[in-house]
């Protein structure tokens, strides 16, 4: 697999340099040169595939011999040790629920699988690879048990104190081994800026090897297609074989790894991105001109972003054709009484608890099928188990969630967090006593 730069499409670098790099140096994101079209046989038989045997096609089409399919499967079935069931509330409304991994949050699928590539592209005698992430919440938890005991890697989660729910914090703080928690005296703004000045520093690249977690990394966006891919399979096996897509979006690597899913060949009737009141997208696809916005905080706070920096590579799939995108893609906004609002409705209706990213999803799905009637099925995407956002969901009802496994141990693990304040020579300062 060769990428380029959705800046510079003469550029190439290999696989490998594109998970190390993150991002092109000319602030472009990797694109793979070509988009592979799976079988169409393998698609029609689907249905007979596990989710890890899917991951092995679809992984393997795109990566190529950049790592040798042996290895890949064993990468795979490392990473990839939990399910993505579709639940059905009714006969044409299905939830894809991708918490099921150990941050309870789909953000594990992206984590887990770029530890596990990380680690295996790092040599025997490689020096420390040092991951620094700063977090609002759930990156972090993902990140911090991707990259636990992988070899040759250390990680670095910075998140902002008092700005994240408990077991997030408890998710960031309880790993040790080569995971450290910096609590920061700030916003979480303050501590990506932090991030974004060591990766300039010349004084700490010389002694570290820095590279980044977030979310354009190519090796975050491919185990994304997966449980598309995976969510067709499950319909499919109960007869079903015309699916719309609803998808909770922020920084819109999600939805861009389900229209990755669909450029590859998986047939996919619409994709419908639901957003908070950051609502850049949305107002794109109305007026063509993409007009970003500082965020606004919600209480779908994963997806408070106000430039999604996985736009572009959407636009690209799309060589920019804003017709074709319309034909692809609907989306829909709501603010935080609507959130709260189908929260309290997926409950009485189907006692089914959910987060308020995942409560967005669901409005956008239902107002998609009012707006566009069909004998498809709705299928929206849970993004995180609700247990994790206790601030948007009424004491009566978060009573009743049920805990996923090891919440509970959690709650019981010493925390290891150093506090540290909002400012620069701090972090460099730590970062060089801690080499
Ligand atoms: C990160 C996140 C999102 C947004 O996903 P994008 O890929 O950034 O669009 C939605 N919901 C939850 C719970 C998240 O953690």
């Amino acid at each position: 697999m060769k990428l380029y730069s959705t800046n510079n499409k003469d550029l190439r670098v290999s696989f490998q340099e594109a998970v190390f790099n993150s991002l092109p140096a000319d602030k472009g994101l990797y694109m793979p040169e070509v988009i592979p079209v799976l079988d169409p046989a393998f698609i029609r038989q689907i249905q007979q595939y596990s989710l890890q045997e899917i991951a092995l096609e679809v992984a393997h089409a795109l990566i190529g011999d950049d790592i040798p399919k042996d290895d890949l499967q064993a990468i795979i079935a490392d990473a990839i040790n939990f399910d993505a069931p579709v639940r059905f509330l009714d006969a044409e409304t299905g939830v894809l629920e991708l918490f099921h991994g150990p941050s309870y949050a789909f953000k594990d699928f992206g984590a887990r699988f770029m530890s596990r590539v990380m680690g295996y592209f790092s040599k025997q005698g490689d020096q420390l690879l040092d991951v620094l992430v700063a977090t609002s919440g759930d990156t972090g938890g993902a990140v911090a048990s991707g990259f636990l005991g992988v070899d040759g890697t250390r990680v670095t989660i910075l998140y902002p104190k008092g700005k994240v729910s408990k077991v997030q914090e408890e998710q960031l703080t309880t790993n040790g081994e080569n995971i450290r928690a910096l609590e920061v005296d700030g916003t979480f703004d303050d501590c990506q800026a932090l991030v974004k000045t060591a990766f300039n520093d010349a004084d700490v690249n010389k002694v570290l090897r820095l590279t980044s977690a977030n979310s354009i990394n190519i090796a975050r966006l491919i185990p994304q297609t997966f449980y598309y891919f995976w969510a067709y399979a499950q319909l499919k096996s109960q007869g079903i074989s015309e699916v719309v897509f609803t998808v909770p979006s922020g920084n819109f690597g999600n939805i861009g790894a389900g229209l990755l899913a669909y450029k590859m060949g998986l047939p996919v009737t619409h994709f419908v991105a639901g957003t908070n009141v950051n609502d850049t997208v949305p107002r794109f696809l109305q007026s063509g001109s993409y007009d970003p916005k500082p965020s606004v905080q919600t209480l779908a706070n994963a997806m408070d972003v106000g430039d999604p920096s996985n736009w572009v590579r959407i636009q690209d799939l799309f060589q920019n054709n804003l017709d074709e995108l319309r034909g692809v893609i609907s989306s829909y906004t709501y603010d935080d009484d609507q959130t709260v609002k189908a929260m309290e409705e997926l409950y009485t209706n189907y006692q089914y608890i959910a987060c308020p990213h995942t409560a967005i999803a669901y409005l956008a799905s239902k107002q998609y099928k009012q707006d566009h009637p069909g004998t498809y099925a709705s299928v929206f995407l849970s993004t995180a188990h609700p247990c994790k956002f206790p601030d948007a969901i009424s004491q009566e009802v978060f009573a009743k969630i049920e805990l996923p496994e090891g919440a509970e141990d959690l709650a019981g693990k010493p925390k290891l967090a150093t506090e540290m304040p909002a400012d620069y020579a701090s972090f460099k300062t730590y970062l060089l006593a801690h080499k």
